[in-house]
């Protein structure tokens, strides 16, 4: 049994992680984080019954109180509860899916009681790339990417040290504005930015898929994550996403994790 925590359940990400949890009776959810979606966040604990919850206003946090007195649950509010979770004994694995540099404390605290991270968080990496991943080696704590393209390139690596790689080869869909002109972009609204194509995602990631600030990001967060120099990530754009990112190797070899996108 393995018992994980996360932070942002009420997200993208987060609710796709309990989707996991719900199809694993391997996995146990000992607490669970949210900024403000306490109506959401009352399912969750009453589905889960994880020993901690928080929230990150103190308002959502006495309402969410009032809503589960019923419940053991321990409500805990803003940093102070998202670090409490991050230490939690029982704790094993970390899965950050909070948007923003709000996760680099929780996620600093983890590695040093000797968490696993799960890394959706990219934000995180790529503000305080040179603190984690020294302070993971150091602990011997893995930090495994969620987001798709760098966990594609984790898979293609397989192991296989830095030395042999040539270049990570980043793909990118190019989002909902591909293809169009200077002129066509001066038009566009809020809810056009809001359409990728491919991925339904929270909506700070899919506005910067859509003005490719993302990318610029993931190339960082790869940078961070397998130890690469910045001039051997090669972002390739690739409409259809089914090839979510490649590693070239020493010898000319690519391999590639490809899977049809949802
Ligand atoms: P969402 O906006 O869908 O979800 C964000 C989550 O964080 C919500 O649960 C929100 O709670 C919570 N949250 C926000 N602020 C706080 C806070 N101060 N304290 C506690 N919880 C907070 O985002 P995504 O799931 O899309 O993205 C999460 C992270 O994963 C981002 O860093 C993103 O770049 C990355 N990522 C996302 C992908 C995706 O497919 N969505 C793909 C790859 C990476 P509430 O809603 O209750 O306010």
């Amino acid at each position: 049994m393995k018992k994980i925590a996360v932070l942002g359940s009420t997200g993208s990400i987060g609710t796709q992680t309990l989707d996991i949890v719900r199809q694993n009776a391997d996995l146990k959810v000992v607490a669970l984080a949210a900024g403000c979606n306490v109506e959401l966040m009352e399912k969750q604990i009453r589905e889960f019954s994880p020993r901690m919850a928080v929230m990150w206003s103190e308002k959502a946090c006495e309402d969410l109180r009032a809503r589960v007195a019923d419940t053991e649950v321990k409500i805990g509010c803003g940093m102070e509860g998202l670090l409490e979770i991050a230490v939690m004994e029982e704790m094993e694995v970390l899965v950050t899916a909070i948007v923003g540099m709000i996760g680099i404390r929780p996620t600093i605290a983890a590695i040093e009681s000797g968490k696993a991270i799960a890394l959706a968080n990219k934000e995180t990496l790529v503000t305080a790339g040179h603190i984690i991943m020294p302070l993971a080696e150091k602990k011997k704590v893995p930090v495994l990417p969620v987001d798709s393209e760098h966990s594609a390139i984790f898979q293609s690596i397989n192991g296989e040290p830095a030395g042999r790689i040539e270049k990570i080869l980043l793909t990118a869909s190019g989002g909902p504005f591909r293809g169009r002109t200077a002129k066509e972009l001066k038009d566009m609204k809020v809810e056009d930015a809001l359409k990728h194509p491919n991925w339904a995602m929270g909506k700070k990631i899919t506005i910067d898929s859509a003005t490719m600030v993302n990318k610029g990001l993931e190339v960082m967060e790869a940078k961070w994550l397998f130890g690469v120099d910045l001039d051997r990530i090669e972002v390739v754009v690739h409409p259809q996403s089914i090839i979510h990112s490649m590693v070239e190797y020493v010898d000319g070899a690519v391999i590639a994790q490809l899977g049809m996108p949802e």
